[in-house]
């Protein structure tokens, strides 16, 4: 099956009991047993729910997966990958990783005696300095944010499969659609589904895709016994948004390219960082990973100040000012003092989060309208 079609019927069939075409709400946290064990496969909703069973499945089949797990966010799933290690085991992450991700490593699991390097992933030879024999996981987000540098995951892939170490892909700012690190030699791969899964803004949902079926076994005891998982009502809404991801991915990425080559040739603008640029310095290896290159862009403008930044976020119409990504509507931030704010200055400074940046989520609005908005907003 091509992508367009499991993102409609990938893992789903219609409700046996009705014949309902969509995946029903089992607002149920338990199940009636005929006599103690005898029972359907559902015993209690945390374990597992028929809604969120559908979404974990389908999750699945559109990166190419044996196995799917729902987690409550994002988070909740990148919590339940870190607990795979135990006390004295390191992780390597790459140095421009989610704040909450770099949050997460430095201010929780670093406590559990379990220790993250940060490095630069863009040069494979800086992962391989840091790998010892106590490196259990490495960790890697390509398209990174907010600067969107890109790592060969298969490059990495070839190191950490020589040394017996876990692989786990953040893929939520390319999503299924656009790359599936499976596929090029991840274990695991992550996703906030709040963002390009859902795409609409109206849901907070994490997963993790694996193939193989022990790493499955004790992720999904970790999901069970820790009891970060979806509701239904939840995992209905992604199972819903998923059905037009392809779509929607389609034109966040003409989207981004328009507003990419706008910025690109703008007068006040310094640099743009969008991996569907010739001149973004990972453009071959972002062509031949990924099938194109999404809504997410970020730029600088020659004047680097907090100030000029400022005036653009405030100044626009349609690009609204949050935090998130990966929806209908298109966002603008900050990312110096949104998203990365947990992460301290000298570090930004170092990965190039420098204050003058300015980051957009492109929506599937008209392009036209956006470019519109950027040009009144930048002036
Ligand atoms: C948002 C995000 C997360 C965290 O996901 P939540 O659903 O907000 O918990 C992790 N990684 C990336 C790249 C994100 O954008």
């Amino acid at each position: 099956m091509k992508f367009a079609t499991k993102a409609v019927h990938g893992g789903l069939k219609p409700d046996e009991s009705t014949g309902a075409i969509m995946t029903p709400i089992y607002q149920t946290s338990t199940y009636v047993q005929k006599a103690p064990g005898e029972h359907n496969g559902y015993e209690y909703s945390r374990t597992l729910n028929p809604t969120r069973e559908a979404l974990q499945l389908n999750i699945a089949s559109i990166e190419n997966g044996k196995h799917g797990l729902c987690f409550s966010s994002g988070m909740g799933a990148i919590d339940a990958v870190i607990k795979l290690l135990s006390p004295g085991d390191e992780i390597v992450a790459n140095n421009d990783v989610y704040g909450g991700t770099y949050r997460i490593m430095t201010k929780v699991f670093e406590d559990y005696g379990i220790k993250p390097h940060f490095v630069d992933m863009q040069n494979a030879r800086s992962v391989e300095e840091h790998v010892n024999d106590k490196t259990r996981l490495v960790w890697l987000e390509t398209p990174s944010n907010p600067l969107l540098n890109i790592t060969d995951i298969k490059e990495l892939a070839a190191i950490t499969q020589a040394n017996g170490i876990l692989l786990g892909v953040d893929n939520t700012f390319a999503s299924p659609y656009l790359q599936n690190p499976l596929d090029l030699g991840a274990d695991i791969v992550m996703h906030s589904v709040t963002k390009y899964l859902g795409g609409h803004s109206d849901v907070v949902l994490g997963a993790l895709v694996c193939n193989d079926d022990q790493l499955e076994e004790r992720l999904s005891f970790i999901q069970n016994t820790c009891g970060a998982v979806p509701g239904p009502q939840d995992c209905f809404l992604v199972l819903r948004g998923i059905k037009t991801l392809h779509l929607r991915m389609q034109r966040h990425s003409d989207n981004g390219r328009l507003l990419a080559d706008f910025l690109d040739g703008h007068e006040k603008v310094d640099h743009v960082y969008w991996p569907g640029l010739e001149n973004h310095a990972n453009h071959s290896i972002a062509k031949d990973q990924m099938r194109d290159f999404g809504g997410m862009l970020s730029f600088t403008l020659k004047d680097n100040s907090l100030e000029a930044a400022h005036a653009v976020i405030s100044n626009t119409r349609i690009f609204k000012l949050a935090e998130s990504l990966g929806g209908v509507e298109s966002l603008i931030g900050h990312p110096a003092s949104m998203t990365h704010a947990a992460i301290p200055r000298e570090e930004r400074d170092k990965t190039g989060i420098v204050e003058g940046l300015i980051r957009l989520s492109v929506g599937i609005e008209d392009g036209e309208d956006l470019i519109e908005d950027m040009k009144q907003a930048i002036g």
